[in-house]
């Protein structure tokens, strides 16, 4: 399997290349010459696999489509390393919820940080693991976080040989439950940096750190964002294993409802519907931040200023534009490199919008691809997430109820709707709170988290500063 860039560069490369690198060398993102395609015999096989072997050789069967470059053995062995009972809570790993007639939730918030982020971040740790070690290379993973990533990234590479990950987050900004996961692992090749500022300072010290060629090469500086394909290609298996369990038969279609934000998740559904997953409708559901439901309902894409940037209770999904999108209108536009350019490249700094509006493909993005979409607000979260406990003595997070509440208006007779669960409530205990009046339910091993000891350096937000931390620390082995 080959991956070329959305914007029409001409490298071809292979997955391994492509693992530890960020965007394509024309700007783009990474994508697979070709989707391969699931005939039925192949999901009929599937449909054993998971039932018989499980998620980690289900996720085997997948994977090896799409890489290659890694011995069989090798790649099994990693798909089973990952995806065990005791980091994902259950042998099923992404069981099934009944909600409703034909709506159920999907649980994929039972890893190490309670948030589906676990799932892909996880499996890229052993990937990483596995080829720097191979390369005998070092990586330093320079990111910025205001959560999720952040924890998500910390968990899946503590204790990884080669690795070292220095994440920044904007000092006393985050939740203590979120403080709390990241800054109490005590692991040498994690590095929490508190940076005095907001999120924004966070990611530009990121970006001018990136942008210094010399350092970045000299120190090996990676990132682990949503538009590396590793991780969207982890998310497509999900789906198949939320199919296999909502039906009995291949005949059958399934919809997926998906609380959204830089469109990664939902981005591997599309990928799982082009191999031929047979799923009917992928609902985007967004919060206050609804770039994506404006474009789904008008053709128009108009990336946010920070003025209109809101902060909700659901933000994990508050993002300005959606970075994996561009994955999507590349096979929109019929894979046509050059349009992708023009839109996403100069087109998108200068105006800061494109319209697609007059466009033949737009009008066709529903039937063709499936896609719909809507927003939900901090009232429609209060509600939903009181309705659902209500009703079926459940309590779901913010995130999930944007999803659950925007799936229901998409319902369609006889065809099941998966809601993808992105986060446990009690990361987000306060707007529970507010809904329901109590507490959320706290897992065994998070009962006081708060009073452990914590590792974290507090920095000005000073570009030399953070340089001179990753120099200094990179004369340690790891
Ligand atoms: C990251 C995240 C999302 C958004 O996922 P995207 O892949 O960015 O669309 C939604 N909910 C939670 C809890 C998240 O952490």
């Amino acid at each position: 399997m080959y991956y070329i860039s959305t914007r029409g560069h001409a490298d071809r490369k292979r997955f391994c290349e492509i693992l530890l690198e960020g965007l394509a060398p024309d700007g783009g993102l990474y994508m697979p010459v070709a989707y391969p395609q699931v005939d039925d015999a192949t999901l009929s096989r599937w449909r054993t696999v998971y039932h018989t072997q499980g998620y980690a050789t289900l996720a085997f069967e997948i994977l090896s489509l799409y890489i290659d470059d890694i011995p069989a053995d090798d790649l099994r062995a990693l798909c089973a390393k990952t995806y065990t009972a005791e980091v994902f809570g259950t042998g099923e790993i992404v069981p099934l919820r009944h909600l409703q007639d034909c709506v159920w939730i999907e649980a994929l918030s039972n890893g190490p940080t309670l948030a589906f982020k676990d799932m892909a971040m996880q499996l890229l740790g052993n990937l990483f693991e596995y080829e720097l070690g191979r390369r005998g290379e070092e990586l330093n993973i320079l990111g910025a976080t205001s959560g999720d990533t952040g924890s998500a990234a910390e968990h899946a590479m503590r204790g990884k040989k080669g690795v070292r990950v220095f994440m920044t987050s904007p000092h006393g900004r985050m939740s203590p439950f979120q403080q709390a996961q990241m800054f109490s692992l005590q692991d040498a090749n994690i590095y929490n940096i508190a940076i005095k500022g907001v999120f924004d300072d966070c990611q530009d010290i990121v970006k001018a750190v990136s942008n210094d060629l010399a350092f970045k090469r000299k120190y090996k500086i990676g990132t682990v964002n949503s538009i590396n394909w590793a991780r969207l290609l982890a998310q497509v298996v999900y789906y198949f294993a939320g199919y296999i369990q909502a039906t009995e038969q291949n005949s059958q279609k399934v919809s997926f409802s998906v609380p959204s934000g830089n469109f990664g998740n939902v981005c591997a559904g599309h990928v799982a519907r082009m191999m031929g997953l047979p799923i009917d409708k992928l609902v985007v559901a967004t919060n206050e931040n609804d770039v994506l439901d404006e474009f789904f309902r008008t053709g128009v894409y108009r990336v946010r200023g920070t003025a209109d940037t809101h902060e909700t209770s659901s933000p994990s999904m508050d993002i300005s534009k959606a970075s994996n999108f561009e994955r999507f209108v590349f096979d929109l536009l019929g894979r046509d490199g050059a349009r992708v350019k023009a839109l996403f490249g100069e087109g998108l700094s200068q105006t800061g919008q494109f319209d697609l509006r007059a466009d033949p493909v737009f009008a066709q993005a529903a039937a063709t691809y499936g896609f719909v979409s809507g927003k939900s607000t901090h009232a429609n979260r209060l509600d939903t997430i009181r309705s659902t406990y209500e009703l079926h003595g459940m309590v779901i997070d913010t995130h999930t109820a944007d999803g659950l509440k925007v799936a229901l208006e998409h319902l369609r007779a006889g065809v099941p709707m998966v809601v993808l669960e992105t986060a446990l409530p009690i990361k987000f205990a306060s707007t529970v709170v507010e809904a329901l009046g109590r507490e959320p339910e706290r897992p065994a091993q998070f009962e006081g988290i708060e009073d452990l000891p914590k590792r974290v350096l507090v920095m000005d937000a000073d570009v030399s500063a953070i340089k001179a931390l990753i120099e200094r620390e990179c004369a340690t082995v790891v």
